[in-house]
């Protein structure tokens, strides 16, 4: 499958050639970036120093790092190693599920709005893709996914979703495991599960024990840093993971990102302190927006959705311009605005941008 390239990517994700190519006001490393639900607080110091201590070893191929690493995480999850797959950032794997599972006569299935990726990849092989409307509070709509699901190859399920940041409850998200055909695989994409804090959030890595057309995804972009490092990985049922493998290339992950996803996991500090930022940021965002006459979808991530009450496109473009960078336009949610929790510097900018165009 052909891979896209930056700007062919950055179109289909529907920014407009005309807001790529606008002047920021501020320099690139000024502007506030508030558009990819990044950390800007970047990776652990642990984290760092693993890389600078591997330098040494960047001469060599990252096979004695990624059994490493393939370790650390089988432990974390308590599943057997060869149940795990590691990738170039989550994206990867989704591109390999993509690659294994769907083709000519078996679809994508997806919700609307969500993480795009996946269709974007089956849309590229000319595979079809059906999506599917979340329901009214904006989780997954079990019963038309189920249907729409029938002779597909593969449904992508984002929890918590991204863009809108809500949850599909996890008694739902079993219930519609559980009545999948064993033939259609399911991704469940848990970028965010760090953030998470609703009682009724709960990942579902303890379901691949039982269910082998299962693959769970998570990444070290989030909230451990490192998006820029790219690494992620998988947990799925060995003949799962052999299907994804195939589609690999060899030797994929580097061995800065490797060391330092390790390291990660040993921080335990990073991940409590990540989460309290992120939600004592997001209590004053919320406070703000509202102050502003604004109303904010319920967020269980690292971002959350503004609902401006009017076409967006423009209020992306102004912000643009004025040097504080937010998400795209999603086209099922026209009026609304996703904004990442950065520092709060960053994010009192941002309040003070979305007061003058108010
Ligand atoms: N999945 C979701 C839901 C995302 O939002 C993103 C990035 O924003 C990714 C996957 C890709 O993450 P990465 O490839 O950096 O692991």
């Amino acid at each position: 499958m052909p891979e896209l390239s930056r700007r062919e990517f950055a179109q289909l994700l529907g920014s407009s050639a005309a807001i790529a190519a606008l002047p920021l006001k501020a320099s690139p490393q000024k502007a506030v970036r508030l558009g990819a639900n990044e950390n800007p607080y970047g990776p652990s110091p642990a984290a760092l120093q693993a890389m600078r201590d591997a330098f040494s070893v960047a001469c060599r191929y990252p096979g004695a790092e990624e059994s490493a690493l393939v370790a650390e995480i089988a432990g974390l999850h308590r599943v057997p190693e060869r149940q795990v797959l590691l990738g170039n950032g989550s994206s990867d794997i989704i591109r390999l599920a993509v690659a294994a599972f769907t083709g000519p006569q078996r679809a994508v299935v997806m919700a609307d709005p969500t993480f795009e990726l996946a269709g974007l990849h089956a849309s590229a092989a000319g595979t079809e893709v059906r999506r599917v409307p979340l329901d009214a509070s904006y989780a997954l709509d079990a019963a038309r996914m189920l249907e729409a699901s029938r002779g597909a190859g593969l449904v992508y399920i984002c929890n918590p979703n991204n863009p809108t940041a809500t949850i599909t409850p996890d008694k739902a998200l079993r219930s519609f495991l559980a009545s999948l055909p064993t033939d259609t695989v399911a991704l469940v994409d848990e970028a965010y599960d760090h953030y998470a804090t609703s009682s009724e959030y709960s990942s579902v890595i303890d379901l691949v024990a039982k269910r082998p057309n299962l693959i769970v995804s998570r990444t070290f972009s989030k909230i451990y840093g490192m998006a820029g490092l790219r690494c992620g990985y998988c947990i799925a049922q060995e003949p799962a993971i052999s299907r994804l493998s195939a589609q690999q290339n060899f030797n994929n992950m580097n061995v800065m990102a490797l060391v330092a996803a390790r390291a990660s996991l040993r921080d335990g500090q990073q991940v409590t302190e990540s989460r309290r930022r992120n939600s004592d940021t997001r209590a004053w965002l919320r406070q703000n927006v509202e102050r502003l006459g604004y109303r904010m979808l319920p967020s269980e991530a690292n971002f959350v959705m503004i609902d401006t009450g009017r076409d967006v496109k423009p209020l992306i473009t102004s912000m643009r311009a004025n040097g504080v960078r937010v998400g795209r336009l999603f086209p099922a949610m026209p009026h609304h605005l996703r904004v990442t929790i950065g520092t709060p510097d960053e994010m009192r900018r941002f309040v003070e941008e979305l007061g003058r165009i108010s």
